[in-house]
């Protein structure tokens, strides 16, 4: 029988648990990262970036920290380093073809019309169809030379959060051509040195638009370089429930919303009649428990008196994907003036810096850093030669990137997308979605009519609306991690209780560790 090709775009986290996971079923994976290392968004960040789930959370299961790493949110550089020795201890590197590019995958498949009148996927609900195959078109980075090759299985590892700038729209001649500063993404920031980075902020008046992770560090460097001479500004749309620490009132974050019992006061995908019942039964113990959280955060963080208090509650911040946790003295800063927070729900450009809706006096500025993230979508997309699989991908645009599992497009066949859709532990999510996908390439399970499959999609679609509320983000199973990951153990034929005992099962946090072997 022909040795099952298998072409991995992406050398990331997600990149390498998959190049394990098919290694271990036989298959024959190559890597193809344009990158000259691997790590993907670990290999250039911000000088302050650290890990923002605890470091338990976030470790490949088979492969635990170093004993040398303590700190309960390593440094980048920390992370970088865990995730290269992973990758030389399962001897990942030889299948990686570095500095090469993937510029377009074409399917060597039957017209569209035929593929659309499939019930099953790719024909026979096969992973690997009836011999047809992929044509993966890669350029050599250095060379520019492009060569093509041929492959039984896709899958693409090519992160959300890199790439594709999401720069925001201004109208005509009110954008960054009207300005006369200086623009920036913050990846260019982050593609710095360090060195070159305090020197290129320092000295002017910095605005960063967002409030995401990555706005909330680059505010942190940019007002230790300039103190409260030169303050930086911080524009955002919108407020979050960003977390000084992840206990709470003392309590772990874990057992207030990683354990099974957190999981029975919402409802879930496809849930039965009993547990919505007792969802419904738990709603008034579900708002305090947000509130719990909420409360300790107010008290841990003067976000009264920044005007930083979120309208919705903490449920709808984890669902949604967007908790973040806040620089430590980032508060600090605030009050002693050296960040400054201005609400903005819009905002132009003018000659000397930024015009914001409402207000009469704008803002003089010599740095804008968009901090306003990226266009994961986009990059995912783009990559299809196919027109009609782009549009396969993309979905409807008020639903979910429509992917069963997280992984499977039902109507694009011998390929699946690890690390599209997001959670609190990506590293922990992404490699249980490689176990699935092997075990899917080998055969241990089928997957259900393309039916079944788009029923799925849209229950979690309604789940991920119905928490997320105005902050729904396409793609993220926030706050049900263990009912996600209940349903792939069972597509394994794995029990998906890995705990000992009633309690331990209903109140301890899960994480990656409860999911080393069958
Ligand atoms: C600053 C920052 C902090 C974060 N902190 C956390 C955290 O604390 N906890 C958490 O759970 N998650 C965090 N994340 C999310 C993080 O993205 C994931 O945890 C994880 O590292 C993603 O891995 P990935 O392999 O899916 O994607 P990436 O790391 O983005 O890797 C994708 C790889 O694909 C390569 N690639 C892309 N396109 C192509 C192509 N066409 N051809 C060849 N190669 C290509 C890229 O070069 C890259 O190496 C953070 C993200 C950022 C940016």
């Amino acid at each position: 029988m022909e040795t099952k090709k298998i072409a991995i775009v992406g050398a990331g986290i997600s990149g390498l648990v998959a190049c394990k996971y098919t290694l271990s079923k036989g298959l024959h994976p190559i890597v193809f990262e344009s990158q000259t290392g691997i790590g993907g968004v670990w290999t250039k960040t911000v000088e302050t970036t650290k890990l923002q789930t605890p470091r338990p959370a976030y470790q490949f299961s088979d492969f635990p920290w170093p004993d040398s790493v303590t700190e309960d949110y390593p440094h980048a550089h920390q992370v970088l380093e865990y995730v290269e020795s992973y990758a030389r201890h399962f001897d990942l590197l030889k299948h990686i073809k570095f500095g090469t590019r993937v510029l377009s995958i074409g399917y060597d498949g039957p017209p569209g019309e035929v593929m659309q009148s499939w019930s099953l996927w790719g024909s026979d609900g096969r992973p690997f169809g009836s011999g047809r195959k992929w044509k993966i078109r890669v350029q050599d980075c250095l060379s520019l030379e492009t060569e093509t090759y041929e492959v039984h299985f896709v899958i693409l590892c090519v992160g959300r959060f890199s790439g594709v700038p999401n720069i925001p729209e201004f109208p005509p001649n009110r954008g960054p051509e009207a300005f006369h500063g200086k623009v920036i993404h913050s990846m260019d920031y982050a593609a710095m040195d360090y060195q070159a980075a305090r020197e290129f902020v320092r000295g002017k008046r910095v605005v960063v638009v967002g409030l995401q992770k990555s706005a909330l560090d680059i505010a942190m460097e940019c007002s230790a370089v300039n103190g409260v001479e030169r303050p930086c500004t911080v524009l955002y749309k919108t407020e979050h429930w960003s977390m000084p620490d992840y206990h709470p009132w003392g309590v772990p974050l874990g057992f207030l919303y990683l354990n099974r019992f957190a999981e029975l006061l919402v409802h879930k995908p496809r849930e039965g009649l009993l547990l919505s019942l007792l969802a419904m039964l738990l709603l008034p113990l579900r708002w305090a428990m947000s509130k719990f959280i909420e409360i300790d955060i107010k008290r841990k963080l003067p976000l009264k008196k920044f005007g930083m208090v979120p309208k919705h509650g903490f449920l709808q911040e984890i669902s949604s994907c967007t908790i973040t946790k806040v620089p430590e003295k980032f508060y600090d800063r605030a009050e002693e003036g050296s960040i400054i927070l201005k609400k903005a729900p819009a905002f132009t450009f003018w000659k000397n810096g930024i015009s914001i809706d409402g207000e009469v006096k704008p803002l003089n500025s010599d740095l804008v850093i968009l901090a306003t993230g990226f266009r994961g979508k986009k990059k995912l997309i783009d990559v299809f030669e196919s027109q009609l699989f782009q549009d396969c991908l993309s979905g409807s645009p008020n639903s979910i990137v429509p992917l069963y599992r997280g992984c499977i497009n039902p109507w694009i066949p011998q390929l699946a997308v690890i690390g599209f859709s997001e959670s609190i532990m990506n590293l922990h999510t992404s490699e249980m979605r490689c176990k699935w996908l092997a075990e899917l390439l080998a055969g241990t399970f089928k997957l259900p009519p393309i039916k079944k499959m788009e029923e799925d999609i849209e229950e979690w679609d309604k789940y991920i609306k119905r928490y997320s509320g105005e902050y729904y983000r396409r793609s993220c199973i926030g706050a049900l991690h263990i009912w996600y990951c209940d349903q792939l153990c069972r597509d394994m034929g794995w029990n998906p209780k890995r705990k000992k005992g009633f309690f331990a099962e209903l109140f301890e946090p899960y994480g990656p560790t409860d999911y080393v072997s069958p």
